[in-house]
């Protein structure tokens, strides 16, 4: 049987290529990058390195970067480093990762002031809402790039001129544009700015926090002062040079990734068109407003029944077609995307949705299985679509 993955907006395979380059660190070269003698220079070097290349392809000074243990950890130190330390109002979006909308959620509890905008049907937040929702108490600014469901993007320099003209700080979870747009911190005027290693095929638990020079955080992990007092603990090498290393690989391709993931998409959405008509709505604003890699299908009621999306994507799942319904990190809950109800779709048809995501080794052939695949599920399960 097939195998099709479409599911890399949770995660993507680790590209050997980063791999072989990771081995080393993993083996023979073990030091602690603390360490004085050989070994430990060696981790060392290899870790400056790495911040001066990640530091490079970001636009940023090498002492603005800090690696954690994923994007998670990074969002959570980028909201909680800043409150702790300067106190304030937050403003965030409720379509916004479960990673920075915790934190937020965390700081309300603890009677900390925070707006949560609602965003728009596409998901993104205009610079007109963030300006309107400002205080004179504002210190920060947490909007995500492109939504992790829905692919929409947010017009982040727009964003940051209202931050700038304001003097608050701007945190972008640029976790999903990471290693497919070329993303520079001056271009897009942030503060602080996430990514994850293993969304670009890097390794899990790798992920960076850009801190603009200047900006002080109170750090979640203390230690022996690693990450210039930000993130103790000692480094984890070999991760760190394989995300480095799947970074560089994501810039070198990716003009041709993104062009090869938008025709995959497209070649999706036409065949589905043709095959089901108008029996789904697409939840990711197709206009270009959003990443190449994500398509995120509502599937209609049949005869007034809404359709169970966790039917579909466990009969998908059997048929060798892996896809998503709504994030990896809320799936194994019922319950429907916080990112749909936030844009305004009702729980019956939040509930009857799949996520797409493509990936740069994602073949046509691929496509057009889970085309064919997903009407042949679709009528099993009794949706009634045209011939
Ligand atoms: N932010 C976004 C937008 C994500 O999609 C994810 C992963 O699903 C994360 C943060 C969390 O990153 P990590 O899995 O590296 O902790």
């Amino acid at each position: 049987m097939n195998k099709v993955y479409l599911d890399h907006a949770a995660t993507t395979p680790l590209d050997p290529r980063v791999f072989e380059v990771m081995l080393p660190f993993l083996k023979e070269d073990f030091g602690n990058a603390s360490s004085v003698h050989a070994l430990g220079r060696k981790a060392r070097h290899a870790v400056e390195a790495c911040r001066e290349k990640v530091a490079g392809y970001l636009g940023a000074e090498p002492g603005e970067i800090v690696f954690t243990s994923g994007g998670t950890e990074a969002d959570n130190l980028a909201l909680k480093g800043v409150l702790l330390e300067r106190g304030g109002h937050l403003i965030t979006s409720a379509a916004e990762h479960k990673a920075v909308l915790t934190p937020a959620q965390a700081w309300m509890q603890r009677g900390g002031k925070a707006t949560i905008l609602r965003p728009a049907t596409t998901g993104a937040i205009t610079p007109q809402q963030l300006e309107a929702a400002l205080t004179e108490d504002t210190s920060l600014v947490s909007l995500m790039h492109a939504n992790n469901e829905l692919g929409s993007l947010t017009p982040i320099p727009a964003i940051s001129e209202v931050c700038r003209a304001h003097d608050v700080l701007l945190h972008c979870d640029a976790v999903q544009t990471a290693g497919l747009f070329r993303l520079n911190v001056q271009v897009l005027g942030v503060d602080l700015l996430t990514l994850s290693g293993h969304k670009f095929y890097g390794p899990k638990g790798a992920g960076v926090l850009y801190v603009r020079g200047g900006v002080t955080l109170s750090p979640l992990v203390e230690g022996g002062g690693q990450e210039r007092g930000r993130r103790g603990g000692t480094e984890n090498v070999a991760a760190i040079v394989g995300l480095t290393t799947a970074f560089e690989l994501a810039m070198e391709e990716a003009n041709e990734r993104v062009l090869h993931l938008t025709r995959l998409r497209d070649r999706l959405c036409r065949l589905l068109r043709e095959a089901l008509g108008d029996k789904y709505v697409s939840n990711t604003p197709l206009d270009g407003d959003a990443a190449p890699h994500i398509l995120n299908l509502s599937f209609l009621p049949v005869d007034g029944e809404p359709l169970d999306g966790e039917m579909l994507l466990l009969n998908l799942d059997l048929e060798g077609v892996m896809v998503s319904a709504g994030s990896a990190c809320t799936s194994g809950t019922l319950e429907p995307s916080h990112v749909l109800l936030a844009i305004g779709r009702d729980r019956a048809v939040a509930a009857a949705t799949l996520r797409f995501s493509f990936g740069k080794d994602n073949t046509e052939a691929d496509v057009d299985y889970t085309a064919g695949k997903l009407e042949k599920v679709l009528r099993r399960m009794g949706a009634s679509i045209s011939p």
